[in-house]
């Protein structure tokens, strides 16, 4: 716990902020919000500049969260106009294809015509300020100009994750009663097409008033609809190349995101303008420690929280050159994030642990003899990353060099909550240090409800006030909203994550609280069982679940994925269970494991716990909502060779 990583003296000096800088502003921006976010809302630019900044209640009867309310802006004009002047020529988007000999420079000037062309697009299909649009694409630079385009007219958009069946796409369709829904004929990942617009075609028989906007990606054959279906390329044409950005209110809504899903169905989650623009800008600009010039690279999907804030709303609104990757880090093989950092001299690199492990689990070579010296900062989201692949990640890719933000937020946050600041922030393998500017967490007794007040607390995390990139409330049903985050806690938002805070006031997010295991009145998080499973040097992967005992309660089941490599054995076993007994202790000790070939994960790549109780306690008939796990076919195999039978 005292392995503490202080930032280099080239860290430091290069940073915006330093240690004390971080804890002057922290106090001010929790002391008072109201003047904190007045003066930074102003990082954007309004069209009618707002009077009033903070009006927010997690009152249980009353949840309200208003920020910004009389201002207006544009999220287009900030992402693309208002930097012409100075930027019309710098990249705004690098493609980085699936085919590693294609990728493609697109110049803020550039930006803005395609995107004015495909709003005057959508203007022509009937599509109004308010209206549903939801995008099923590719990682390709149309699904940016559509995201912009939608936010130039003050449409609202809804992407759905490409890998998605057309059950789950019709579903989040008809949820959000989208009038529009944009798709490409195919999507190429790994070397692989899927048929994006038969996709579409299927998720759309039931719904036949919504039309469909079609981009041609690798021109293969499609099934046309000629009452239908529209050619994206062939209106493109048609349209002017102007189009004014439509004045919005900072509380209109600017995109719903279904969140992955990997506790339950998946809520609609209601972003609006104004606040989340200013936090998606500010956390991009200091918890990466974005300077003018420095291209930056985030790996997720657009079809993930992280791709709007990440890829394209905070680095857009800073000006920034952003990387498109649409690819996937293991084709043609393991090192392809690395050569492109290399070709595209990458210099911040944001991905998550569940890739990480996967390429620490091929082997460090690699990432040898590849140029990595563009590289300053790594970031890492999505779960807890395990100690071993934080190490890994600091020693082969960033050679010690690079200070590593493990950065914890949510779908419903927006943006970042609890992250170091590079420079500023001291780090430990494995904790998300300190809470971003204007983020209050409290550790929460799971019992009594009661906050922990003392500096080491082990607990439930809330928060306990709003800060401008909140979501305002889960699509068409606000007492979901309300009774799934601000019921179970009163007056806090409840972000459903466990977590400890040790001596120097550290978060720890020790998982879901749904994951936490009590095994004869030890209470235990999971991640903490797996990051000892995954530091043994023949694990590649774990994910660790409680199932009925009859004398410890719960008893601790680990499905354990090995390295490349390596083989299943009895013994392998028996040293597994030996290994965590003397990493966390006899109570931690696996009562069974379970090799696993592949573990049932969301798009995003997090694990699905849930399904795996499920097969753990023997009760598979209900495996609940299936329809966002990446491969569903690895589920049967588990189901196959369960071990509590
Ligand atoms: P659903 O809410 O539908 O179950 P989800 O929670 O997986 O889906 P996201 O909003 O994408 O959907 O993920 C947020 C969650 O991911 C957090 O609540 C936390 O459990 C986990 N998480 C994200 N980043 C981190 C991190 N740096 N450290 C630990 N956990 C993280
Ligand atoms: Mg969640």
């Amino acid at each position: 716990m005292n392995d503490m990583r202080t930032p280099s003296a080239d860290t430091v000096s290069h940073a915006l902020v330093d240690d004390a800088t971080y804890r002057t502003m922290y106090q001010a921006s929790v002391s008072d919000p109201d003047a904190f976010w007045g003066e930074h809302g102003k990082r954007i630019d309004w069209i009618k500049p707002y009077t009033k900044v903070k009006n927010t209640s997690f009152d249980y009867h009353n949840v309200s969260i208003k920020w910004f309310e009389d201002g207006t802006l544009n999220v287009a004009a900030n992402c693309i106009d208002r930097h012409l002047p100075e930027r019309a020529h710098q990249t705004a988007i690098i493609w980085e294809s699936d085919d590693p000999g294609v990728s493609q420079h697109i110049s803020y000037q550039e930006l803005h015509e395609q995107v004015c062309r495909f709003a005057n697009v959508l203007h022509a299909m009937g599509v109004k300020k308010g209206d549903r649009v939801v995008l099923y694409l590719p990682m390709i630079p149309q699904a940016a100009y559509a995201m912009l385009a939608c936010a130039r007219i003050g449409a609202v958009h809804s992407i759905v994750f490409a890998g998605f069946s057309p059950d789950a796409l019709g579903s989040r369709v008809a949820d959000c009663g989208a009038k529009l829904v944009i798709t490409a004929d195919e999507a190429p990942r790994g070397g692989r097409q899927t048929a994006l617009k038969a996709n579409a075609d299927k998720a759309l028989a039931k719904l036949p008033e919504v039309k469909l906007l079609v981009v041609r990606r690798t021109g293969g054959d499609v099934a046309w609809n000629p009452e239908r279906d529209v050619w994206l390329h062939e209106e493109m044409e048609r349209v002017s190349a102007h189009c004014e950005p439509v004045e919005v209110g900072a509380e209109d809504p600017l995109f719903i995101l279904y969140t992955s899903g990997s506790t339950g169905k998946p809520k609609g989650v209601l972003h609006t303008t104004g606040g989340y623009l200013v936090y998606a800008s500010m956390t991009h600009q200091y918890v990466f420690d974005y300077h003018d010039g420095d291209i930056y690279w985030c790996t997720a999907d657009v079809g993930w929280v992280t791709g709007h804030s990440y890829i394209v709303y905070g680095p857009l609104a800073n000006g920034a050159t952003t990387l498109m990757f649409e690819g996937v880090p293991t084709w043609p093989d393991a090192s392809r994030c690395w050569q492109v950092c290399e070709k595209h001299k990458v210099n911040i690199f944001y991905t998550a642990p569940t890739a990480i492990r996967a390429l620490m689990g091929q082997g460090d070579q690699f990432v040898e003899g590849i140029d990595l010296s563009s590289l300053r900062v790594l970031g890492s989201v999505g779960e807890p990353i395990n100690p071993e692949a934080w190490e890994w990640y600091d020693r082969v890719v960033g050679k010690g060099r690079c200070p590593i933000v493990d950065t914890w937020w949510q779908t419903e946050t927006g943006g970042i909550l609890i992250a170091p600041l590079p420079g500023a922030t001291p780090t430990k393998p494995g904790s998300a240090t300190r809470p971003f500017f204007g983020v209050q967490p409290a550790v929460l007794d799971p019992h009594s409800g009661e906050e922990i007040t003392g500096t080491v607390a082990e607990g439930v995390l809330a928060i306990t006030d709003s800060w401008p990139g909140q979501m305002r409330t889960v699509y068409g049903d606000h007492d979901r909203f309300v009774s799934t985050y601000f019921e179970q806690y009163k007056g806090s938002y409840f972000t459903g994550d466990g977590c400890r805070r040790d001596e120097d006031g550290y978060y720890w997010i020790t998982g879901r609280v749904d994951d936490v295991i009590n095994v004869s009145g030890h209470r235990m998080g999971t991640a903490e069982v797996e990051s000892a499973l995954v530091a043994h040097p023949k694990v590649s992967e774990s994910a660790v679940v409680g199932f009925p005992h009859r004398i410890k309660g719960q008893g601790i089941y680990a499905y354990v994925t090995l390295m490349h490599g390596e083989e299943p054995s009895e013994e392998l076993r028996k040293e597994l269970v030996a290994w965590v007994r003397s990493e966390i202790g006899p109570i931690a000790s696996p009562d069974l494991i379970q090799w696993a070939p592949g573990l049932p994960k969301t798009r995003s790549g997090k694990i699905m716990r849930r399904i795996l109780r499920k097969i753990a306690e023997n009760d598979y008939a209900a495996l609940g909502d299936t329809s966002t796990l990446a491969d569903p076919g690895v589920v049967d195999d588990l189901i196959e060779n369960r071990m509590n039978r």
